[in-house]
């Protein structure tokens, strides 16, 4: 289908986009991956576009923090180096997960955590990472967490007039590693589950962890009772069922509700075993 009449411009600054978001009417476009279909199927009908491609927001910056500019590509991101040195494998597998390579080319993490698209795989990465989202609006930056970001299908902490500048991600200690497992729709490559864990393992046992889990239903959540089991040392698959319990799980013709319980159950194992295993020293 044809997009619904648009205007089109170019934002010259960070505060140009931000200013020109007053009109409640006016939508950003970085990649366009996810808001050209949207257009095209008139699920978005924006009076203008601001095309904010051609800003100073794409690159990582590898100090005592990880900075992702907004505009980092998937693509970039999957393949820099600075995340599996950190122990932050799973960031990287999460950006290699999506789509095929001309959807990782051009799509952006800004635009996949401002989406807030429940079945999209960065979610969980920036989860079991703790990351923060800093967003620019008209009274400067500020940052948000990642446990208060995501909150509905397509909703998020974002403003109204606010843009997704930068996702920083804190390096974890000395003995940390962390690996994404999901199973994706042979299609699309979006994930019909997918979740991440992050762990630090000092003395032969696990001293923190983090897991995220994405595509199982509305809002990308934490596997706080698999979070427990791990820290245990105790069968992660069995307490992830109790996360998954609480959720109002996505039921399709794929998977239907219970069978993506089950499976969601196994995938946070298989994170968590992983992620363990790479800490340890593995090469998985
Ligand atoms: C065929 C196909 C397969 C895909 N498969 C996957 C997959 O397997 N896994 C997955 O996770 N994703 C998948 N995607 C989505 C892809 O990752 C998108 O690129 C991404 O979700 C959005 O990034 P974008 O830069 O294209 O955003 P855009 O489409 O430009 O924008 C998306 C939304 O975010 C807003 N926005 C964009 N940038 C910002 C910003 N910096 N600040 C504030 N708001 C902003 C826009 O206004 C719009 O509402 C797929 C897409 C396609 C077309």
């Amino acid at each position: 289908m044809i997009p619904a009449q648009f205007a089109y411009r170019r934002a010259t600054s960070v505060a140009d986009a931000v200013a020109a978001l007053a009109d409640p009417d006016a939508k950003v476009i970085a990649g366009g991956h996810s808001l050209v279909p949207m257009m095209k199927l008139r699920l978005a009908r924006p009076g203008t576009l601001i095309d904010i491609g051609g800003l100073p927001l794409r690159g990582i910056a590898d100090g005592a923090e990880i900075v992702v500019g907004s505009l980092t590509s998937h693509a970039d991101l999957a393949q820099a180096a600075a995340f599996a040195a950190a122990g932050l494998q799973a960031v990287a597998e999460c950006a290699a997960a999506v789509g095929d390579v001309q959807v990782r080319n051009a799509g952006t993490i800004g635009g996949s955590v401002a989406h807030g698209d429940p079945a999209s795989d960065a979610p969980a990465g920036l989860i079991a990472a703790d990351a923060r989202i800093r967003v620019a609006g008209a009274a400067g930056e500020r940052e948000i967490a990642v446990d208060a970001f995501f909150q509905g299908p397509f909703w998020t902490a974002l403003g109204e007039q606010e843009l997704v500048s930068a996702i920083v991600f804190p390096k974890p200690a000395a003995g940390s590693a962390s690996a994404y497992e999901s199973i994706e729709d042979p299609a699309s490559g979006y994930p019909l589950v997918g979740a991440a864990a992050l762990v630090t393992v000092a003395g032969g046992r696990v001293t923190a962890v983090r897991i995220g889990v994405t595509g199982v239903s509305g809002t990308p959540f934490r596997a706080t009772n698999a979070e427990a089991a791990t820290l245990a040392g105790a069968p992660v698959a069995d307490a992830a069922r109790l996360d998954i319990t609480g959720q109002d799980v996505f039921g399709d013709t794929r998977f239907d509700e219970e069978y993506r319980r089950h499976i969601a159950a196994v995938v946070i194992g298989r994170a968590v075993e992983r992620a363990i295993a790479r800490a340890q020293g593995g090469s998985q």
